[in-house]
């Protein structure tokens, strides 16, 4: 009989409820551990792509997330003044907008009993056989393999040798949802709204099957400022970024009854993710700028491509499993980690009238389209069919600087 593993994810966001859902449908044993005393997400909406939309759709949450979801109709780009940039092709049925806590309260309803919750983690070491978790409460757990779901600050990142250094993009994003009913206009609203125009740019969606419409604003910022969903941000100052837009955008900030805001912070690719049985997942392993939408979906991936190369592993694989994980992922997240910095230089350098925009965006939109058809079940399932290789212990694998641009 094949010896049960036990797996422990650090954190439970979206990248390690997600991780914990994939892994347990292949029969996988897994412990989340969550430094909150209880299931928390700020509230916000979120853009989950196709890429990764299609994967929560063939789990068995699939009908649970048409309940919470508005499906995506595609994209509408205008100028500050609202003259029409791009209006919306064929609808495109696998993105969903999501708001942020009814997201976290399906995984984690998904998840029940695999969840502790007031676990902060302190310290992760190898041990011979696995691995070690000490917690702030007392609390110690061996595992066969840690996987680092640990956000932006991650402990995991640490214990294994690395260090991302943020540099501020001298951005903030405005967040903040309206209750649809306060706009005449809102039942016209569909999928993703975006108006741009010097340094600025402007983002609304309606989540919670139209009951709210989610907000982003990308302002110019002298100062650095946190990266936190709970930091307050000031309605009077978002008025004054965006005096003179086109009518919608006024309205809706008009209608906030608050916003928060988050500095936007660029970090560049790790060299590499996994040392022996501990590895990285989510924004812990790829931390990016949130101008293209891909770093919950990018999370998502990662859980998927694990639960596929984890399973029927033995304790013995597991290194090298845990290498052909990074060997899948790296690659491709950083190139979307690079994609998602060039939208945000795109979106602030916009300018001319809107043909040229047009234009503009027509070219740099179609650089980016291999990001959606991909699907990671299917690249991860090649990479078990092709063999997975030793992982050499004398450098840290995969080179984020030595690979290909696309
Ligand atoms: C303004 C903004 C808008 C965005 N919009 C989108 C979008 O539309 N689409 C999209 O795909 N992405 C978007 N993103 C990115 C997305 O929010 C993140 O990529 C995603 O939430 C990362 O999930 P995660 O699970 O990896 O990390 P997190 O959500 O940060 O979760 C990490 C978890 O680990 C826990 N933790 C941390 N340290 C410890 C510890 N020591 N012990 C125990 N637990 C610990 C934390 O409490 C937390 O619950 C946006 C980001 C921003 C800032």
């Amino acid at each position: 009989m094949p010896q049960r593993l036990n797996f422990a994810i650090l954190g439970a966001g979206i990248g390690g409820l997600s991780a914990a859902l994939a892994l347990e449908a292949r029969g996988i044993d897994v412990t989340v551990f969550e430094n909150a005393n209880s299931p928390r997400e700020a509230g916000a909406g979120i853009s989950i792509p196709p890429n990764a939309a299609r994967l929560l759709r063939r789990t068995r949450l699939c009908e649970a997330i048409d309940n919470i979801t508005t499906r995506s109709q595609g994209l509408t780009l205008r100028t500050s003044h609202g003259e029409p940039v791009s209006r919306p092709g064929a609808p495109t049925p696998q993105s969903y907008q999501i708001h942020r806590v009814e997201l976290l309260d399906m995984l984690s309803s998904a998840t029940k009993g695999k969840v502790r919750f007031g676990h902060r983690c302190v310290s992760v070491e190898q041990t011979g056989p696995g691995a070690r978790l000490t917690f702030a409460n007392g609390a110690v757990c061996d595992a066969d393999a840690v996987i680092g779901a640990d956000g932006i600050h991650s402990i995991v990142q640490r214990a294994i040798g690395l260090k991302a250094h943020p540099t501020s993009e001298g951005v903030v994003a405005y967040r903040g949802l309206v209750q649809s009913k306060k706009l005449s206009w809102s039942a016209e609203l569909r999928g993703l709204n975006m108006w741009m125009g010097a340094g600025r740019s402007f983002i609304c969606f309606p989540v919670s099957q139209g009951r709210l419409i989610n907000i982003v604003a990308f302002v110019p910022s002298p100062r650095d400022m946190e990266e936190s969903w709970f930091a307050a941000g000031d309605i009077s100052a978002l008025v004054a970024e965006f005096d003179g837009w086109d009518a919608p955008v006024c309205d809706l900030i008009a209608a906030l009854d608050e916003t928060f805001r988050w500095g936007i912070y660029d970090r560049p690719a790790l060299p590499y993710w996994s040392r022996g049985c501990v590895t990285l997942l989510g924004d812990a392993a790829h931390p990016m700028v949130p101008h293209f939408g891909q770093g919950a979906g990018q999370a998502i991936e990662d859980g998927f491509a694990l639960a596929v190369l984890l399973e029927h592993a033995t304790h013995d694989e597991m290194p090298a499993r845990l290498k052909a994980y990074q060997d899948l992922r790296l690659e491709r997240t950083s190139r979307v980690q690079a994609a998602s910095r060039l939208a945000g230089q795109f979106y602030r350098s916009v300018g001319g009238d809107a043909t040229e925009q047009a234009q503009r965006m027509r070219s740099w939109m179609s650089e980016a389209e291999w990001i959606f058809p991909y699907d990671v079940e299917a690249a991860a399932l090649r990479q078990l069919q092709f063999g997975i290789d030793a992982p050499d212990e004398r450098s840290p694998p995969g080179s984020a600087a030595s690979m290909p641009a696309r």
